[in-house]
């Protein structure tokens, strides 16, 4: 049997990852919105929004794997444009915490929304490719926190709440503990709020 041509599937899959990345990337420039955000600015807002307890730069900068002085600049034209608020840290008088202002809110809503070429390309996808794709893009970033490649997120693979294969033999074989239901694999969470970690 003659090998199909070209590099390994792993290689292959890796170049696929590099053009979905360069998509969104260029989905990001496209989407600025009216406060003409960056695509930093806009993981900001978009972070900010997912969690809703007041973060310091030093949380910015280590979950966006980034700078302090790229984090503190980003954080800086955000205030100015009134999407977020510098307050003092209760528990920390000599520290600053940051929040989302109102308009801030409304613009991290617009951000959430699936643009729609993505939508449209997934919508092209059955639910069992979907579970694939989760699953197998869970696994391979558990794999690189573990190797401390990347910063860490809160998914189902890395939460205190999450019991696999709970349920063998059923299409829902993992169970979360937190709201006390099975879950497939199209259902793992990669940013999930009531994650806690394991
Ligand atoms: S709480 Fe969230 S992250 Fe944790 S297992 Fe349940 S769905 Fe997954």
């Amino acid at each position: 049997m003659t090998d199909v041509p070209g590099t390994p599937a792993h290689e292959q899959l890796l170049m696929g990852l590099v053009r979905l990345g360069q998509a969104l990337r260029i989905n990001s420039y496209r989407n600025a919105g009216a406060y003409r955000l960056s695509p930093l600015q806009a993981d900001i807002v978009t972070l900010l929004a997912g969690d809703p307890r007041p973060r310091r730069l030093s949380d910015l900068t280590h979950a966006l794997a980034s700078s302090p002085p790229t984090i503190s600049d980003a954080v800086k034209t955000l205030t100015t444009k009134g999407l977020v608020e510098r307050q003092r840290d209760p528990s920390d008088a000599r520290a600053v915490s940051l929040t989302l202002t109102q308009d801030g809110h409304m613009e991290a809503s617009r951000l959430a929304r699936v643009p729609e070429d993505f939508g449209d390309a997934m919508s092209t996808l059955t639910r069992d490719d979907l579970a694939a794709m989760l699953r197998g893009t869970s696994t391979m970033i558990r794999s690189l926190q573990d190797r401390k490649a990347i910063p860490l997120s809160r998914m189902c693979l890395t939460c205190q709440f999450f019991r696999p294969e709970t349920h063998p033999g059923t299409d829902r074989p993992h169970h979360c503990a937190f709201v006390d239901n099975p879950i497939g694999d199209a259902e793992l969470r990669l940013d999930c709020p009531d994650h806690c970690e394991a």
